[in-house]
Order: C-alpha cells, then sequence, then structure tokens
C-alpha cells in the first residue's frame, strides 16, 4: 500500500476563521457616527484596526458615516502612498489544473477550455514583448497541476529574468500559483521572487466547500489558508492575500482578509505586502448565481475600508475592473494596478486585441494599451511608477514596514517613481504620453527637497541622454 504524501504544515497552524464570530459581528444594525469617527481617527493615525472596528465600519451605510469613511481613505491613501501608482502586467504560464474551482474557466471539469503551458520558447517570447512595450514587473500565473512544481515555478522565474530585450527587463517577478510546501517555498524564493499571491477566495467555509469539491487539493480550507505561514517560515517574507468577491457576502470576506492580515503580523511580525479583491467575472463555461454579486457603490466601500483597516499593506485592482472604476478607486485606495494585460495563454503576441474567451480564465474590463493608462495617469496627476528599489535592496517584509514611515516616500518613493517613469518615456512612449510624463515630472521636481533635487536632475538627464538606466536609491 502506497502512503499518500505528508501534508506540511506551519508552526502551530490552526484554522484562525471562525465564521460563528464574524458574522455576528455584521449583525448590529447601524453605528452611531461618533462610533464610526473614532475608529477612522485611529485608522488615520495609520494604527492598523481590529476585525472588531472593522466590521463596525462595515455596518456603517447611513450617508454622513459612508462619506467620513471615503474622506479619511483618500487622506490616508495620500499620506502613506503619495501619488504614485505601481504598474505591472499578468502573464498566464499555464491552464493545466486538477482543481475544479466553480468560477473558473481552467476547472478540470471544463471541455470547452484549452489547456496549455508555455514552453520556455513561448515563455521568452511573451517576455519580451512585455519588456518592448515597458513592463518591469511582472506577476507569473499558474494553474494548480503535478507539472507545475515548485522547481517549474522557480526556472519560469529565472527564465524571465534573462531575458534583455533593448534596454528593457523584468525586474521584479511575483507569482500567482498554488500553495506550496516550505520546501517549495524555499525554493522559489531562491529563484529571487518578488510577493507570493494565494487567494482563499472565499472566507467563509460553507461556501469554500460549495466551491471547491473536498476531493481536491485547494478543496482543503486549512492547507490553503496555512499556505502563507508556510511561505513565511520558509523565508519569502512578501506575500499578498486575496478573497474573490462574488461568492458571498463582500463585507464577511473584508473581515477575512483582515483576520487574515492580522494573523500573519502577529505570528509573524509581517503582515501582507497586498491585497487583492477580485470580483467575479464571466468565465467560459462558469455559471454562477449571482446573489451575492458586488455592486459598484459596495465596492468602493470595500476598498476604502481597507485602506483604512490595513494602512501599510498595497492594495490592487487589476484589469478585471473597467477603466471608469479603476480611475476612481485609486484615488481612496488603490496603490497597484497591471495595464495593457492580456490573460490568454499567449495573448502578448499571439491574440491582437481580441480576447479569446475559450483561452482565457475569465474576461477583463480593461484590454487599453499601457502606454494609454499611462498617459491617463499623468493626466490625472499620478505617477506611474515601475519601481522595483525596496525589493532590490533588501527593504522587504519587517524591514519593508520599518520604511514605510512618514518622509520615506518623498526621499526614496517619489524620486524612484520619477527615474522609473523617464526610463518609460524615453524608450517605450508615444510622443503624447512622453509630453505628458516630462510636464509632471517638472511639476514634480518642483516639490522635492533641495538637497535632493540636484542629484535627481542629474539621474533624469543621464537617462534622458540614454547614458544610465535603472538608477535607484
Ligand atoms: N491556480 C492558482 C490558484 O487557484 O491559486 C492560481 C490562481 S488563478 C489562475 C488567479 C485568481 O483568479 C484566483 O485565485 C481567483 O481569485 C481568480 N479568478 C478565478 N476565476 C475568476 C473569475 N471568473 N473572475 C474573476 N477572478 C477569477
Ligand atoms: Fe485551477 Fe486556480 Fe482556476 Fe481553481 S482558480 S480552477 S486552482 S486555475
Amino acid at each position: 500500500m502506497t502512503s499518500l504524501p505528508k501534508i506540511d504544515y506551519s508552526e502551530g497552524a490552526f484554522d484562525f476563521i471562525d465564521d460563528r464570530r464574524l458574522l455576528s459581528l455584521l449583525e448590529g444594525g447601524e453605528p452611531e457616527l461618533k462610533q464610526v469617527r473614532e475608529i477612522v481617527a485611529k485608522g488615520l493615525e495609520k494604527r492598523p484596526l481590529s476585525v472588531e472596528e472593522t466590521a463596525v465600519l462595515l455596518r456603517a451605510t447611513e450617508p454622513a458615516s459612508v462619506e467620513e469613511i471615503f474622506l479619511a481613505a483618500r487622506e490616508l491613501k495620500r499620506q502613506v502612498y503619495g501619488n504614485r501608482i505601481v504598474l505591472f502586467a499578468p502573464l498566464y504560464i499555464g491552464s493545466e489544473c486538477v482543481n475544479d474551482c466553480q468560477y473558473c474557466a481552467f476547472r478540470a471539469g471544463n471541455p470547452a477550455a484549452v489547456r496549455r503551458t508555455l514552453s520556455k520558447a513561448d515563455l521568452q517570447s511573451q517576455v519580451e514583448s512585455l519588456e518592448n512595450k515597458g513592463h518591469k514587473r511582472l506577476i507569473l500565473v499558474f494553474g494548480e497541476h503535478p507539472r507545475y512544481t515548485a522547481d517549474f515555478i522557480a526556472e519560469a522565474v529565472r527564465t524571465t529574468y534573462a531575458v534583455k530585450s533593448g534596454h528593457g527587463e523584468i525586474r521584479r517577478v511575483n507569482i500567482n500559483a498554488a500553495p506550496l510546501d516550505r520546501d517549495g517555498f524555499r525554493r522559489v524564493k531562491a529563484a529571487g521572487i518578488g510577493t507570493y499571491q494565494i487567494f482563499q477566495e472565499t472566507y467563509h467555509h460553507p461556501t469554500y466547500a460549495k466551491m471547491h469539491p473536498p476531493s481536491t487539493r485547494k478543496g482543503d480550507f486549512l492547507y490553503r489558508l496555512d499556505g502563507l505561514d508556510r511561505a513565511m517560515e520558509a523565508g519569502c517574507d512578501d506575500v499578498g492575500i486575496g478573497a474573490l468577491f462574488g461568492l458571498y457576502d463582500w463585507r464577511y470576506e473584508v473581515l477575512g482578509l483582515v483576520s487574515h492580515a492580522l494573523h500573519l503580523q502577529e505570528k509573524y511580525g509581517v503582515g501582507p505586502h497586498t491585497i487583492s479583491f477580485p470580483r467575479l467575472r464571466p468565465a467560459c463555461g462558469v455559471e454562477i448565481k449571482p446573489r451575492w454579486q458586488v455592486a459598484d457603490a459596495d465596492f468602493k466601500k470595500l476598498i476604502a475600508i481597507l485602506r483604512l483597516a490595513v494602512p501599510y499593506t498595497g492594495l490592487i485592482c487589476t484589469a478585471r475592473e473597467t477603466p471608469a472604476m479603476r480611475r476612481q478607486v485609486m484615488a481612496f485606495g488603490v496603490s497597484q494596478i497591471d495595464a495593457g494585460s492580456r490573460i490568454e495563454l499567449g495573448g502578448y503576441t499571439e491574440a491582437g486585441d481580441a480576447q479569446i474567451m475559450e483561452r482565457e480564465q475569465f474576461s477583463l474590463g480593461d484590454i487599453r494599451p499601457l502606454d494609454t493608462v499611462i498617459r491617463e495617469l499623468l493626466e490625472d496627476g499620478y505617477i506611474p511608477s515601475f519601481c522595483t528599489a525596496c525589493y532590490r535592496l533588501g527593504r522587504t517584509g519587517e524591514h519593508f514596514m520599518e520604511f514605510a514611515i512618514p518622509g520615506f516616500i518623498k526621499r526614496y518613493c517619489t524620486p524612484n517613481a520619477l527615474t522609473t517613469l523617464m526610463e518609460y518615456l524615453v524608450d517605450y512612449a508615444s510622443p503624447e504620453t512622453r509630453r505628458a510624463g516630462e510636464r509632471l515630472i517638472e511639476m514634480e521636481m518642483a516639490k522635492i527637497e533641495e538637497a535632493q533635487r540636484e542629484t535627481l536632475r542629474q539621474r533624469l538627464g543621464e537617462i534622458k541622454r540614454d547614458e544610465q538606466r535603472d538608477l535607484y536609491l
């Protein structure tokens, strides 16, 4: 008789999500404006909110209370993140999958899905195409399949970093893939990954069981929930959590996300680097009842509440959302977006502008080219940033949190964002975007401390004259 592989759990692993407790926190009706104000004030002091405090904000529906939440989120975003928006692109590596997640086109039970895994040459040409558009940060996405081992993922990371096209290079590779065991996390870490993202999808146990057949690997709620604890113990201290909104009550999922963030913070002294909150999208061969579909107004509210609850955690809004929605949520919460994204396998070189439903995991809401997205950001007064300095200087995890202090952004993040923007403008931008970018750089230079301004001006000049690339503080 062959024995089943022993399951690897983190030290003292336990299921810290108590459905009944979280649900009870959402009962109790409308909170008083005074109570909302007190919690919002705590958020504005950049102190993480407890699950109970977050629940109070989630229960608020009175316009006066909701208005306070949005105003505070906007202010906090400005203070912690400034006006930078970090840009990245997703790169789908393989659509083979042994799981049967009811919402996903890649699920094993979907006969219509096109199954494909990029070969090394395919991967190289996808990366080259992304570099030629100006991307510097990618997230590699995988289904869950015995082929996609830790070594396979690590090899894809190494291949990606090795592709250089002109001035183009990828400086940060993040991962969205199945949870690994600790040895697996060590292997992918050794390949130089940035953030390892695992979305719990839903923190509500009965919904989780409905969406993920218990016979599948992903059907094990605790193994997935514990995934990022194992990552931490293996030395990957840069992790991303997420929930798929639309499977269950959005307010409950926010409590799940905050519980997860606090758990990591308490156990390892480091919270998640990012939180993602994808909304369910139509997908080939997928039929989910719209009962828990999240309305636009609630979507915006959940982002504002997350902003206040976890002040130092980056919030990611992907191209599942429309350009108009993305534009709005950047003002009061979101700090990272993808741009110019294609999620069909091979889509950066093969599909042109058409979206091919059978090849995608789900359909996108924003398929504008990178240059268009950058131009819009510039016109709205944001600094599009490809900066990867913190990660490359070892300022991640605990250290990253240390640096997320007043003054750091002004001294480091803004100058680094400006040099990466200048690289983009010189190497890849359309003339119109370049003009908008140079205008914005001039405006930002006026805000830089005098002591730094001259050095920065020199560096920008070196990039412009094609003498230097990849300069950072
Ligand atoms: N297979 C890995 C896993 O399940 O963790 C990789 C993740 S999957 C390729 C990326 C994420 O896409 C999932 O975690 C899920 O949240 C999201 N997703 C799946 N189907 C979706 C849909 N129909 N609409 C929006 N997001 C979806
Ligand atoms: Fe597979 Fe991930 Fe899709 Fe689930 S969400 S079917 S694990 S690719």
